[in-house]
């Protein structure tokens, strides 16, 4: 076990919030491995029962929640507070889909019952990103707990208090011990825990961590690999009549949690006759706020979740503007000691635009001379998460809908409007098509047939000599 300490620091203000010792991976598996047969064979309503005293220990603890979250994060308070909504939300969601995709089934014919029911896999490792540090890695571990498994969570070494907390909730709730553990660190424990004797991985993070755990799963097929990755997400405006709703569509998918969600769209696309509706994007960006998550008034992004990932994020910058792009609104970092950002625009049209995912508020706006070329545009990409019309009618629609390669498609909302009552989960590079939220509950359970009679019959009638 590793005795090293990792210390989380408020992105605002640069001031230590968090500290605790990192590793202890196999010990906490063993903790894991030491009630996984107990919690398995509790009663599915037991396991409900406690899932919802989880859901209301949130809820009566959500102001504090969502002021830790958005301390951590940066992220403003009316954001983290839906942040909170959606774990307790989780719940009922989860309890819906664990019956309906893992329930039982079964029939009866000729006193023979054919009967399908689900088990757990056991102990499975839940890694989560720092964007969304309690609704995403909730989103893996409700439906797992739900399911019959017994976990080990690592959560982003961005984000170990809210993890820290997201636990002592599920204490008070109830929760037998050994049945959540948690180990901080970072990519190494992650590396590590992926490595030792887990019965599966639950992954959300980006796309070249998500490929290294594949790697490191590819002698081992047999334990059950989810992967959430990023995207590179286009919205395409066609034929748009109202451009002020339009505007607000783009800026919310693009600089929502100051693009931090793995659903903003970062790339524009737009055909003919679309100045207005650039110049009302940038009008629009040109009044966001940009501010402390407990601003008032309050803003509308906070910063990037540390100075390293606002470093990148320039870095990114500079490497479109040098491939030929046309700055619409620079990216500017107010203080170089701070990852406060602004929204930043820049034209693409004729130069490559990058398909790294650039996780923060950089919108790329390519101009394209028809709608098959805005169809190109947009799967341009080895992402594949989401994907956003704005404008059109049904049919146009109904195109775009059959022609992108996204596992999130939608139609005048922004692309990072997504419902935790559907899956969730995108294709290419964005995912290994273990799509959660709604659909989690698949690959948290294994699905078990039984044929069963209450005596031995039957008899062979053919084949046999004489
Ligand atoms: P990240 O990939 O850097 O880290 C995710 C988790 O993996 C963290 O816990 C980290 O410590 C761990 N990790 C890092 N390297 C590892 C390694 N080599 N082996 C094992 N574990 C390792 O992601 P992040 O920066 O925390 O989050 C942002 C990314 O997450 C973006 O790419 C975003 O698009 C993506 N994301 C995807 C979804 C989705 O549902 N598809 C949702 C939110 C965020």
């Amino acid at each position: 076990m590793s005795t090293a300490e990792l210390v989380s620091t408020d992105p605002c203000t640069g001031e230590a919030i968090w500290a605790g010792p990192v590793g202890g991976v196999a010990a906490a598996i063993a903790r894991a491995r030491a009630v996984a047969s107990d919690w398995a064979r509790t009663s599915l309503a037991t396991r409900i029962a406690i899932t919802r005293a989880f859901k209301a220990a949130v809820e009566a603890e959500s102001d504090a929640f969502a002021r830790l979250i958005a301390r951590e994060t940066g992220k403003p308070l009316w954001e983290t507070r839906t942040e909170v909504a959606s774990v307790a939300a989780k719940v009922e969601i989860s309890i819906t889909a664990q019956a309906e995709r893992a329930g039982e089934k079964g029939s009866e014919a000729a006193g023979v019952r054919q009967l399908l029911r689900h088990k757990p896999h056991g102990v499975l490792a839940v890694l989560g990103p720092y964007n969304f540090p309690a609704h995403l890695p909730n989103g893996h571990i409700v439906p797992a707990l739900l399911a019959g498994n017994v976990i080990v969570f690592k959560p982003s070494e961005q984000t170990p208090a809210v993890a820290d907390f997201m636990a002592g909730v599920w204490a008070k709730a109830g929760l037998p011990e050994g049945v959540l553990n948690l180990v901080h660190g970072g990519g190494d424990v992650g590396r590590e825990l992926a490595g030792e004797e887990i019965d599966g991985l639950l992954f959300t993070g980006s796309a070249h961590v998500g490929a290294a755990l594949a790697r490191q799963f590819a002698d081992t097929p047999h334990r059950i690999l989810a992967l959430e990755m990023g995207g590179n997400n286009p919205l395409v405006a066609w034929d748009v009549t109202d451009i002020d709703a339009a505007a607000a569509t783009v800026v919310q998918s693009a600089f929502l949690s100051a693009g931090q969600r793995c659903t903003n769209a970062r790339r524009l696309i737009v055909g003919p006759g679309s100045d207005a509706l650039v110049e009302a994007v940038l009008a629009l960006a040109d009044r966001l706020i940009v501010g402390g998550p407990f601003d008032e008034p309050p803003p509308f992004m906070g910063p990037v979740i540390s100075n390293t990932a606002a470093d990148g994020l320039e870095r990114g910058w500079v490497g479109i503007v040098a491939a030929g792009g046309r700055v619409l609104r620079p990216l500017v970092r107010a203080r170089a000691d701070l990852p406060f950002l602004s929204p930043a625009v820049i034209d693409m049209t004729g130069h490559a635009p990058s398909d790294d995912e650039l996780f923060g508020p950089v919108l790329q706006i390519i101009r394209v001379p028809d709608w098959d070329a805005a169809i190109a545009a947009a799967n341009a990409t080895r992402f594949g998460l989401a994907a956003g019309l704005i404008g059109g009618d049904a049919a146009r629609f109904d195109d775009f809908w059959a022609r992108s390669r996204a596992g999130i498609v939608n139609w005048n909302r922004p692309t990072n409007g997504a419902s935790s009552a559907s899956p969730f989960g995108g294709i290419g590079a964005s995912g290994n098509h273990r799509p959660s939220a709604y659909y989690a509950a698949d690959y948290c359970a294994f699905p078990v047939a039984t044929l069963s009679a209450d005596a031995l019959g039957g008899g062979i009638t053919t084949g046999l000599k004489p």
